[in-house]
């Protein structure tokens, strides 16, 4: 089996009242976020991105996605648009 992949959530996500609508691959992290506004500084939450799958299974899709690409869809029905990531330099 695979060991479990961490995903770092904002706090939408991780009480599950908004969907995961962008997803970050920077610095080969997984960050599943609504792409709403955070108050500043939130601190994220850390949960399995396995447990993230099986709550949204449209979130397979972007499995192979990249170390620092993202991609981001307009809602849960809409394809996921794919881009790599700003470079931080
Ligand atoms: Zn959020």
């Amino acid at each position: 089996m695979m060991a479990e992949v961490a995903a770092y959530v904002c706090s939408h996500v991780f009480n599950n009242t908004r969907p995961v609508l962008l997803v970050s691959r920077a610095g080969g992290d997984w960050q599943c976020l609504c792409g709403g506004d955070h108050e500043v500084g939130e601190v994220p939450n850390v949960v399995g991105l396995n447990h993230l799958m099986e709550r949204d299974v449209t979130l397979r899709e972007i499995i192979n996605l990249p170390d620092d690409w993202e991609a981001e869809r307009a809602s849960q029905k809409d394809p996921w648009i794919r881009r790599r990531g700003q470079a931080e330099d």
